[in-house]
């Protein structure tokens, strides 16, 4: 491909330690793209982008046997794990596209849909995201936790994201440039997209299993993502600190207002231990509990203000763009 020509679609894909994935990935992903027509009939020009997110199995060794077979097929190589989030980003610096899809290696998410999704962006929609039908190829409990996440973040947050709906969408560039022009570290991209706003539409579809290699979130990667995306869509936990201080003061006030009446009435009595100890617990508790908060915001802060760059860059693998 002519290095200057301007794809129509950038496929953005982030793999870690996805060895097997490379090859079966290219072959189908590859017949879809050459499948696709523009109103004249005409073949398009895409690419598809592999950002290795510091595997450490022969990833990379397969992204360079899929560039011999396509040029059309590039890559870059982070210099670690940066994780998936910051991947993304990486791979949103190095295409061109006038439309980017963001899609995951392990083929769930069906790419014969890209082809309605461009349907859509031909209609003027800059934003046309997949939404899974059904999450039945999900387990329950994290079909149930993200169910929930969704609407803790969407009752929290300004920024609503789609339910349902993963990193596989399709990107004007227009978004993608107020993407790529968002300075946080903190990169939580359906955050992000969620913020840029533009003329969404959305594409449904049906999530298929993981057919080769295996999950690379566990809870505890997506439980630290939940926070990421919370404290960096809304400050509400932060704030609600102030109205619970309040209810706290003023239910204390009324207590000692009684406990006044009662001793100018009854006299004093010592006992009071248990009452006591409840209430220094249960403030004590809820002091820890905000602080906790506190230090989420002020760690974020803290990693901010350092200005690191979201990723590094090792090694690009045929002929990448680079727009920085
Ligand atoms: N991934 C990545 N960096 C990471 C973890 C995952 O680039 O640190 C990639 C992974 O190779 C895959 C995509 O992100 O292409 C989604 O990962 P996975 O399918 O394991 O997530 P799940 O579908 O189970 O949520
Ligand atoms: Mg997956």
């Amino acid at each position: 491909m002519d290095p200057n020509a301007i794809p129509l679609i950038s496929v953005i894909v982030p793999v870690k330690d996805e060895e097997d994935a490379i090859q079966p990935f290219v072959a189908r992903v590859g017949r879809v793209l050459e499948a696709l027509r523009d109103p004249h009939g005409a073949p398009v020009l895409w690419e598809i982008l592999f950002v290795d997110d510091g595997s450490s199995d022969a990833t990379l060794a397969a992204i360079m046997a899929a560039n011999r077979a396509d040029p059309r097929v590039v890559g870059i190589s982070l210099s670690r794990n940066f994780g998936k989030e910051a991947a993304l980003s990486a791979g949103l610096d190095h295409v061109r596209g006038q439309t980017v899809v963001p899609i995951d290696v392990d083929l769930q998410d069906p790419p014969e849909v890209i082809g309605a999704m461009l349907d859509e962006w031909r209609l003027g929609h800059e934003v046309v995201f997949g939404v899974r039908r059904n999450r039945m190829t999900d387990s329950l409990p994290k079909r149930l936790t993200a169910d929930l996440y969704y609407r803790a973040h969407n009752w929290l947050s300004e920024d609503k994201i789609p339910e349902h709906a993963g990193d596989f969408r399709l990107l004007d560039r227009k978004v993608v440039d107020v993407i790529r022009a968002m300075p946080e570290r903190n990169r939580f991209m359906k955050g992000l997209f969620a913020w840029g706003g533009f003329r969404q539409a959305a594409v449904e579809y049906d999530r298929a299993e993981r057919t080769v290699g295996s999950t690379k979130f566990n809870y505890l990667k997506l439980w630290k993502l939940a926070i990421d995306g919370l404290t960096s869509a809304s400050t509400a936990p932060l704030r609600v600190w102030s109205y619970i201080g309040f209810g706290v003061a003023a239910i204390a006030l009324l207590y000692a207002f009684l406990l006044i009446g009662r001793v100018i009435l009854y006299g004093v009595d010592v006992p009071g231990y248990a009452s006591m100890m409840v209430a220094v617990l249960f403030l004590g508790g809820v002091q820890l509990l905000s602080l906790g908060i506190l230090g989420e915001y002020v760690g974020r802060i803290l990693v901010e203000t350092k200005r690191r760059p979201i990723y590094v860059v090792r090694e690009r693998i045929g002929a990448t763009s680079d727009q920085s």
